[in-house]
């Protein structure tokens, strides 16, 4: 039994209400009034289920209750059973006609009148039952409504005949219809679809949903039509409504606007494949133009050509004249060359100074010199940017479909190696890919190869060569010279890899093995009681790292040699290249007592003044002059030109590349002390060193 249900009873007769109290005591709440002038005031407060109302009572009776009941507002949830000892159908019939819905007649037969009054309590549950059962079923539709309101997506859903019964606010926008006029219509008629590029009508997929009874996806290029002839880019699917009995009884469909995705992904399609500064095709588009171009070319047996053009001394260009500048005149390029390139010719930047041309052409190359000369031409024609007049050049390398790539990756390595060859060769010049540099090409990628294992597994070998005083021929200090050792056991010229590590970056692995393993064995000579100086090459290119003094003083620190044997060979470019840079972290090296050299000196473009600026110690001579000095006279002439600058800057002078007994002679009388050079010592590994 229900302990929630409230009984109110209200008689008269104490008796009875005691005796109803008594039986109904386990049907749930029981609370009972004798005087029936306070049982509304009581009803309003107790509120109950069930009222068992006695019709004849003093003063007020059970109609005048029943007719004060219909007004108020809880009237319809109570269930009213009356007491009466007339079976006057007069009275059963007022009663009833005032809203009771059973009677109980006096004398009382309580059992009877238990079961009674048990049953509607039983009936009241149920309604209280089926009430929250309804309430939460409606505050559950609404929250499915809400939901349906408030999501991004369009919902439609219709009856099994496809006719729409309801629509959430996108589904009403998009379509351009209410669902007040939407209702009842044909899903075809409110949701017209088309294919978005041929404008054929496309079946709803609702409607194809509910015929073969399972989801249905919107076809692709979908295009929808408002009412109002609004079109708009639609996507998803369709889905038919199952009862519980697994019949269809309706469908629903969902749908999204991707018309601002697409336009998204054609924006972004664009900006993937365009280089954004000249708006020409970038390398993806490039690839693209290519493949389709060689594929193109191979069905009708044609050729083409890929050249690739780089502009000669940009690098200046852009440090001298500030990128801003820069960037105008890579624009400038652009639009010369693309105005210049006809429809077949694609015309793309494929980097900072670099662009692409792609030549579809027939079989002879020379259709294709001219074109050259014109791209040539067309860069070298002077313009104005910024006030100043320019005057460009470039190099460029050909590859040639068929001749000597097959694929689009041979194609531009191909031509990419043909540009580096132009560009060595000559500025504003061009050149073919050729078997020459596939040789080349080959080879480069042998010693990349060797060179990357030997750092990875730390097998690089370093020879020392001696430097001597030229009159008493004791060995004043080593310089340390990288061998790599290739497969056969070979060693390969560091002439042969050092550019190659440069260009990608190994340099500054290769620098920190070789400066360890230098100074490794300058402290054995240390520890062996006869100390040298150990002299080691750094490229130019390690001064653009920031943690090269870092790099410096922890490999002192970690082979625990001293400072003083340590001497860094530099070369004039890295003076000239990063010079801010170089000279702060030169001065921070001097100041750790490590002697710094100038390599090579003679060769490049330092001045007087210039050398001022730095902290060197030591200048070596190089070797071409020492090799000519004795027949050529200007080289004689640099030679003591050097000596003397060297004495005046108060600095050590070297002689590199001493080979015979008169150049060295030669070199003495010039007033140099120190040589270096065949005759002297060969570069040789550090055991052959220990031994002498
Ligand atoms: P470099 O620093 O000027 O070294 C002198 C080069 O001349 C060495 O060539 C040496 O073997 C060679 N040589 C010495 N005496 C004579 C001689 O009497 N006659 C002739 N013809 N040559 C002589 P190597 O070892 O082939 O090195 C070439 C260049 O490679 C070096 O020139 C240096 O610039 C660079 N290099 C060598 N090792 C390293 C290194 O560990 N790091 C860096 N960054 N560069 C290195
Ligand atoms: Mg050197
Ligand atoms: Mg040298």
């Amino acid at each position: 039994m229900d302990a929630n249900c409230r009984i109110f009873i209200i008689d008269d007769e104490e008796i009875n209400t005691l005796q109803l109290e008594h039986v109904l005591q386990e049907c749930g709440e029981v609370l009972s009034c004798n005087d029936s002038s306070k049982a509304l005031s009581l009803i309003d407060t107790f509120r109950p289920d069930v009222i068992v109302l006695d019709i004849e009572m003093p003063k007020v009776n059970g109609f005048d209750i029943l007719k004060e009941l219909r007004q108020k507002h809880y009237f319809n949830d109570l269930r009213i059973v009356v007491i009466t000892s007339h079976s006057d159908i007069e009275i059963e019939e007022k009663a009833l006609s005032l809203g009771a819905i059973d009677f109980i007649s006096k004398p009382l037969n309580l059992t009877l009148c238990r079961m009674r009054i048990e049953n509607h309590v039983n009936f009241k549950h149920q309604e209280n039952m089926l009430q929250i059962a309804q309430s939460s079923l409606q505050s559950e539709k609404e929250h499915l409504r809400i939901t349906l309101d408030s999501i991004a997506d369009g919902v439609i859903s219709t009856d099994d005949n496809a006719r729409i019964n309801y629509m959430n606010p996108v589904a009403q926008r998009l379509t351009g219809w209410s669902l007040i006029a939407a209702k009842g219509k044909h899903i075809e008629e409110v949701m017209s679809l088309n294919d978005a590029t041929t404008g054929s009508r496309s079946l709803n997929p609702l409607v194809m949903a509910l015929q073969e009874n399972r989801p249905v996806a919107m076809a692709i290029n979908t295009q929808l039509t408002s009412r109002q002839g609004i079109t708009h880019r639609v996507e998803d699917s369709a889905a038919p409504i199952l009862n519980s009995s697994d019949e269809q009884c309706g469908a629903v469909m969902v749908f999204q606007d991707v018309s601002e995705t697409m336009a998204m992904a054609v924006q972004m399609t664009y900006l993937s494949h365009h280089d954004q500064l000249t708006a020409l095709p970038n390398r993806v588009l490039l690839h693209d133009r290519l493949t389709q171009a060689i594929t193109r070319a191979a069905f009708s047996e044609n050729k083409l050509s890929l050249m690739l053009l780089d502009l000669d001394k940009f690098k200046y260009i852009n440090d001298a004249l500030g990128h801003h500048v820069g960037d105008e005149i890579i624009a400038h390029v652009g639009h010369s060359l693309d105005k210049f390139a006809c429809n077949d010719i694609t015309v793309a930047r494929v980097g900072g100074d670099e662009f692409a041309l792609v030549v579809p052409h027939t079989s002879t190359l020379s259709n294709i010199e001219p074109l050259i000369e014109q791209v040539l031409n067309v860069i070298g024609t002077p313009f104005r940017i910024a006030d100043e007049q320019h005057v460009l050049s470039a190099s460029v390398g050909i590859s040639v479909y068929p001749d000597d790539a097959k694929s689009v990756e041979e194609m531009l390595r191909h031509a990419d190696s043909a540009m580096y060859k132009a560009k060595h060769e000559a500025s504003n010049s061009y050149c073919y890919f050729n078997d020459e540099l596939q040789l080349a090409m080959n080879e480069r990628l042998r010693i990349g190869n060797l060179l990357r294992k030997a750092l990875d597994e730390n097998t690089l070998e370093v020879y020392f060569q001696p430097k001597k005083d030229l009159a008493t021929n004791e060995i004043v200090g080593y310089e340390s010279l990288v061998r790599l050792i290739d497969e056969e056991g070979k060693c390969v010229s560091p002439l042969q890899f050092i550019d190659y590590a440069e260009e990608t970056g190994l340099i500054y692995r290769l620098g920190a093995q070789v400066l360890e393993k230098s100074c490794i064995v300058a402290k054995k000579w240390l520890d062996a009681g006869c100390p040298k100086q150990v002299a080691v090459n750094i490229s130019a290119k390690q001064f653009s790292d920031s943690s090269l003094v870092e790099l410096v003083a922890s490999t002192l620190e970690k082979t625990k040699l001293p400072s003083r044997y340590l001497e860094l060979e530099i070369t004039e470019s890295a003076l000239i290249d990063c010079y801010e840079q170089t000279v702060t972290q030169l001065k921070s090296i001097s100041k750790m007592g490590i002697s710094i050299a100038l390599d090579d000196f003679g060769t490049g473009y330092s001045s007087l003044s210039y050398l001022r600026l730095f902290p060197l110690n030591v200048l070596k001579i190089d070797q071409s002059f020492v090799r000519d000095m004795l027949t050529d006279s200007q080289a004689l002439d640099i030679v003591s030109t050097i000596v003397e600058l060297a004495k005046t800057l108060n600095l050590k002078i070297v002689a590199e590349g001493i080979e015979t007994t008169e150049q060295k002679q030669k070199l003495q009388s010039l007033g140099c002390k120190i040589g270096q050079g065949y005759l002297l010592g060969r570069p040789t590994p550090f055991e052959k060193n220990h031994k002498q």
